[in-house]
């Protein structure tokens, strides 16, 4: 038997995966997408594998506007993006994953003992003999520790639900400058999701860049999140057990997003049972879109925020090069750098962006 630990999307994508084999996904909540921490941005390309099994599509995005405290550029890259209702998906993945495999919900794994799983299900423990364990329990994984892996780095994150002036409820924003990484604000249906991430206590990133906001944010916060974004991709297999998702790191590190990653991943487990293949394969796919992706967020740190103002103003020139880029692949940026670094007049940035090299 397959025990999967989580029933989020990396838990339910892999039981459907999985569905030929003897699974159980134990799941510690009564539902699956409690509470959400997500702003549900993804690529179309994630999410016409997503429709499959949700029609979770709220908006379409076409592009995104880059804010620095002083500039702004409005650009738009190869591919489109989707605005997801994430509870909504996060339902119907377990619903889904259900009609292959037993899913117990209210059902808590705390540990091994004597080489059997110990769980807490409705407020009993009981035991389950499993051959495979399979660690989808999020960034703060019960797996990973009882099975000493190792953790990635872990962001802060702080999310807001509210009424917003959005430009367009077909742009998100990003700001930067604010933090050590980035704030966003994605549009969701009259509302907006308004974001900080932040290697620090995002609590006064969030207050500084609502303060920026000003009047655009209407009203009061209907909700709040606060979450974790793992950064860095760990060895995610030991013997028979395996992690898969945010307890992996399986996210990208340049934006936080986690759903395309957990696809890639997902699909890799067509090798199952050979969890070194699944891992090998991974790493294969997107070995230098982590490479690049995590210089990127190591870029976050060093800029400046009058840096990201000169940047701005010299994509506002340069807009077009947008095009070129994929959401999903970082590593399309590369071809672009020779050009960037003609481009860019600046000694100081010049330097902090030739690390991308
Ligand atoms: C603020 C924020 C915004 C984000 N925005 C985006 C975005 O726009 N686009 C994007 O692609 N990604 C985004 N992400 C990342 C994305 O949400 C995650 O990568 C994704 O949810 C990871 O899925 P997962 O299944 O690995 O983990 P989770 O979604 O965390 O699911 C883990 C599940 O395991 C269960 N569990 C935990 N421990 C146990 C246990 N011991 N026993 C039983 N069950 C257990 C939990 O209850 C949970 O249901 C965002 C993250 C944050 C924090």
């Amino acid at each position: 038997m397959i025990l999967i630990v989580g029933g989020g999307p990396a838990g339910s994508l892999s039981a459907i995966a999985l569905k030929n084999y003897d699974v159980t996904v134990v799941e510690e909540h009564s539902s699956a997408g409690f509470p959400v921490q997500c702003a549900g941005l993804i690529s179309e390309r994630c999410y016409r594998e997503l429709k499959k099994f949700s029609d979770c599509k709220v908006n379409d995005i076409r592009g995104a506007v880059f804010f620095s405290p002083n500039n702004s550029v409005e650009l738009e890259g190869k591919v489109g993006a989707v605005v997801v209702e994430r509870k909504l998906l996060d339902r119907d993945l377990l619903a889904k994953a259900s009609e292959y495999a037993n899913v117990m919900i209210k059902t808590k794994f705390l540990g091994v003992e004597k080489g059997k799983a110990v769980l807490r299900s409705m407020g009993k423990k009981i035991e389950l003999d499993y051959d495979y364990i399979i660690g989808a329990d999020g960034v703060y994984s019960t797996v990973s520790n009882v099975f000493n892996f190792k953790k990635p780095e872990v962001y802060s994150a702080l999310q807001i639900t509210c009424r917003f002036e959005c430009i367009s409820d077909d742009l998100v924003e990003i700001y930067f400058g604010f933090s050590d990484y980035f704030c966003y604000a994605i549009p969701f249906d009259e509302f907006a999701k308004i974001g900080v991430i932040s290697s620090q206590n995002p609590m006064p990133v969030m207050r500084r860049l609502l303060r920026w906001l000003g009047k655009r944010v209407k009203g009061s916060v209907l909700e709040l999140n606060a979450g974790a974004i793992p950064i860095g991709l760990v060895d995610f297999v030991k013997d028979r057990v395996m992690l898969i998702g945010d307890s992996a790191g399986m996210v990208k590190p340049y934006t936080g997003g986690g759903l395309y990653y957990i696809l890639k991943a997902v699909e890799k487990l067509k090798h199952f049972p050979n969890l070194k293949k699944v891992q090998k394969e991974y790493v294969k796919d997107l070995r230098i879109e982590y490479k690049v992706g995590t210089k990127i967020a190591k870029l976050y740190r060093t800029l400046e925020p009058e840096d990201y103002d000169y940047l701005i103003g010299v994509a506002r020139e340069h807009g077009d090069l947008a095009r070129e880029l994929d959401m999903d692949r970082p590593s399309t940026l590369l071809k672009l750098i020779p050009l960037i670094l003609k481009i860019v007049k600046r000694r100081k940035i010049l330097m902090k962006l030739s690390s991308l090299l």
